[in-house]
């Protein structure tokens, strides 16, 4: 029989959890009426503040096929979503979001998809960015261009951490054990066939979100940084152009002395210059940073995640 291991990520979900154990449960027990199929739920608790924890402890006292990694403290989706990969047991692993925005009643057709050999991995893409505020659109789509002009990843616009993939991908992302993740780029370095299923964005059923305007600039300059070194380039063709300039304006200015003499002036200006040089310089080393500081967290080999309680663990 072929297992399906269902991965949740929870950070403060309790009140989406119960709701989403019951439609997870309702989706499951409908496709094994049709299919040989058994089901795992491994939910990964990332250092929830709420009552998360002890919902997933009910649940895995009430349901065998309920298992839960819990965090030490707050690592974030992406460390949580590693964890659920690496503590997967299944043939095929679905990571979807515990706030019913990834619909679970997509399963069986991502199953379809992958079970006929025909893909990998079966994912949605949000056709529509509705209900988002407008600057944030903008902002979003704009990053796609960019790091899609700059990257020879493709990321692909609207496409979300709702997967469902063979053990043949999950185990080629685990084995990227870099620290610094940003799975949109991963899931599509490692290759393999995907199928986008297109859907319309729907709200999340309780609790609330916990992305904001600044976390998502700083998520997309990671994904940057993480997947292109373009602006390492950009530094470089800066530092020439302007080399290039003051050549020129050193030529100039040396005949310019020579034919009419030294008369002092253009003070403004060589101010205007020295700020602009000297931001120019700045904001180069700090592209310089942006790379070394993640080399940095990399050498030290830090793990992703350091896990406080399992199913297993748990003391009476
Ligand atoms: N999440 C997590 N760790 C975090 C933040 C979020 O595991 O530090 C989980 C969260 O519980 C949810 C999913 O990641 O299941 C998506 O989070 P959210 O709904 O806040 O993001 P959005 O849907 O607004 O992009
Ligand atoms: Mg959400």
């Amino acid at each position: 029989m072929e297992l399906i291991s269902v991965v949740v990520p929870c950070y403060n979900e309790q009140e989406s959890l119960p709701l989403f154990y019951d439609e997870i449960t309702r989706v499951a027990a409908q496709m094994q009426q049709k299919h040989e199929l058994e089901f795992e739920f491994l939910f990964v608790n990332d250092g929830s503040k709420d009552k998360t924890l002890e919902i997933l402890r009910g649940l895995s006292k009430v349901d065998s096929r309920v298992r839960y990694v819990s965090f030490s403290r707050n690592f974030g989706k992406e460390a949580a979503m590693y964890a659920g990969m690496q503590n997967s047991k299944g043939d095929y692993v679905v990571i979807l979001d515990a706030d019913l925005q990834h619909p679970p009643k997509f399963i069986p057709q991502m199953y379809e998809y992958v079970s006929s050999g025909e893909y990998d991995c079966a994912s949605t893409r949000r056709v529509s960015r509705k209900g988002e505020p407008k600057l944030l659109s903008f902002f979003a789509r704009s990053f796609y261009k960019i790091i899609n002009k700059i990257s020879q990843t493709e990321i692909v616009d609207g496409a979300q951490d709702f997967r469902f993939m063979t053990r043949a991908m999950v185990d080629a992302i685990l084995s990227m054990p870099e620290y610094n993740r940003f799975s949109k780029g991963i899931f599509s370095w490692v290759g393999f066939r995907t199928k986008y299923i297109e859907y319309e964005n729907v709200e999340r059923v309780a609790g609330t979100s916990k992305w904001n305007f600044w976390k998502l600039f700083l998520y997309s300059l990671d994904g940057i940084f993480a997947f292109s070194t373009a602006p390492l380039a950009i530094a470089s063709v800066l530092g020439l152009i302007f080399c290039v300039i003051s050549f020129i304006m050193i030529a100039v200015i040396v005949v310019k002395t020579l034919i009419w003499g030294d008369p002092v002036a253009g003070y403004p200006s060589l101010i205007c210059v020295i700020f602009l040089i000297g931001g120019l310089q700045l904001f180069c080393v700090g592209i310089l940073g942006q790379y070394l500081s993640r080399t940095y967290l990399e050498t030290k080999k830090r793990p992703i995640y350091i896990v406080g309680e399992t199913e297993k663990t748990k003391k009476k």
